[in-house]
């Protein structure tokens, strides 16, 4: 929200970074600028360059747009039925991701395979077709590519990629809005609706209503329901058992960690991509390094890249080193690992845990449990708000905060206790 509507300039020892309003600029100067040049220092060697913030009125119209792309504001609604254009610049497919680049692997094979005949032949296939599997394996990535592939061959299908987060969000305003017919005739007009992170509608009895009526419509219509999850359906805590059943009707296929040589290929590709020289040998090196997660794969090898840059540097082995020395593999520590410890540690119960007590004794180890979570695997702060019990991504964030500020004060009991739980799970 704050990071991607700046702008930036650089020259020669000075990054500018242009600002919407005055507002975000305030708000950079005193959140983020110090972490800012805390990077920088990292980075470079030599002196690090100096940042300054202006505003800049016309980014103001990227800020609108990308607005627009999340949630489709109501209106649009009964405008969109019957406009295939304006269908089309809502659909909320990201033309960045197709199945040309998504790196096939024996972890992913049937989940590419079941995407690409379900995009090459959709009226036919399977439905739903349900993904799953761990956070940055390449869900989202074959939503998409489904999407575009199936509106190069289409040009006028009907196809609306939907994080369920929004689904939701959308919902709700247009119950507040009294448009929900709207929204509904919106949702069951699709061809072929792709729904992101189904594990968001956990616990949301009204939300969980309404999707189970759209799988319904859409599924008579034999219109493709695709979704994808965290986990098997079946374990999605908190769903109805009606749309687990639902989800099972056609086909679930998981992805899992791509092996080794998959990972080198990934990187390599990426890396050509982005017009990186990466040596093998050096692809090699991080994939051992980083095995379950393939943002985490991109996140590496953009680190070595910007630290080769500010170093005016080639990339080479002993770069990739040292950049990566201290990245620990944060997939190897689950949630439940981490609440299972801190439970353990203050001596209370997991129930207690992710339940809504408030009392002193509950909200620290629950603080401390949340921004251990954040620290050490890659979920989201909706997805750990997710595993304590359906907790509110700000107050995920609140912890973070939280546990950084007492940093400073390092006498400070909770900071002590956040140290001493860390270094046994890491240990
Ligand atoms: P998920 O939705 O499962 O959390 P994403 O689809 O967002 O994961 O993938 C995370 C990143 O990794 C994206 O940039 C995606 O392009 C990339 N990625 C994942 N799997 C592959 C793959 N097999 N080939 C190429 N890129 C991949
Ligand atoms: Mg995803």
């Amino acid at each position: 929200m704050w990071i991607r509507p700046l702008r930036t300039k650089i020259k020669k020892n000075i990054i500018i970074l242009y600002a919407p309003n005055y507002f975000v600029l305030d708000w950079i100067q005193n959140k983020y600028i110090n972490y800012f040049q805390y990077i920088l220092h990292d980075l470079c060697n030599f002196k690090p360059p100096v940042i300054i913030i202006l505003i800049k009125k016309k980014i103001n119209s990227y800020l609108f747009k990308k607005k627009k792309e999340n949630f489709i504001p109501e209106s649009q609604f009964s405008n969109l039925k019957n406009h295939f254009n304006a269908f089309k610049k809502f659909s909320g497919i990201n033309k960045k991701y197709n199945f040309h680049n998504f790196i096939e692997g024996e972890s992913n094979q049937l989940a590419r395979y079941s995407s690409y005949q379900l995009a090459s032949n959709f009226k036919q296939s399977y439905n739903p077709l349900f993904l799953y599997g761990s956070t940055g394996l390449g869900k989202t990535h074959l939503l998409h590519a489904i999407g575009n592939s199936i509106l190069k061959e289409k040009k006028y299908a009907k196809v609306a990629y939907m994080h369920s987060e929004c689904f939701i969000q959308n919902m709700i305003n247009a119950l507040k809005k009294n448009t929900i017919e709207k929204f509904k005739n919106y949702y069951r007009s699709v061809d072929v609706l792709l729904i992101d992170d189904i594990q968001f509608f956990s616990k949301k009895k009204h939300s969980q209503d309404e999707l189970f009526h759209t799988f319904n419509t859409l599924f008579e219509k034999k219109q493709k329901i695709i979704l994808t999850s965290n986990c098997y359906p079946k374990r999605i805590k908190g769903l109805s058992d009606l749309l687990k059943s639902r989800f099972n009707w056609g086909l679930t296929v998981s992805i899992t960690a791509p092996k080794i040589n998959t990972r080198v290929k990934i990187l390599l590709y990426k890396a050509h991509e982005k017009k990186i020289l990466l040596p093998k040998e050096v692809a090699l090196f991080i994939a051992k390094k980083i095995y379950s997660n393939v943002r985490e794969l991109e996140g590496a090898l953009n680190k070595i890249q910007i630290k080769a840059h500010f170093n005016k540097k080639k990339i080479t082995l002993e770069l990739a080193k040292k950049t990566l020395k201290n990245a620990i593999q944060k997939k190897k520590i689950s949630i439940k690992n981490i609440q299972n410890t801190v439970v353990e540690y203050f001596k209370i119960k997991i129930s207690d845990l992710i339940s809504k007590k408030r009392s002193r004794s509950i909200t620290e180890p629950r603080q401390i449990a949340m921004a251990l979570s954040k620290k050490l695997t890659n979920y989201s702060f909706s997805e750990i708000g997710f595993a304590f019990g359906g907790k509110d991504h700000t107050t995920v964030l609140y912890a973070c905060k939280k546990i950084k500020n007492s940093k400073k004060n390092k006498k400070n009991y909770f900071y002590q206790d956040f140290l001493n739980i860390l270094n046994k799970l890491i240990n």
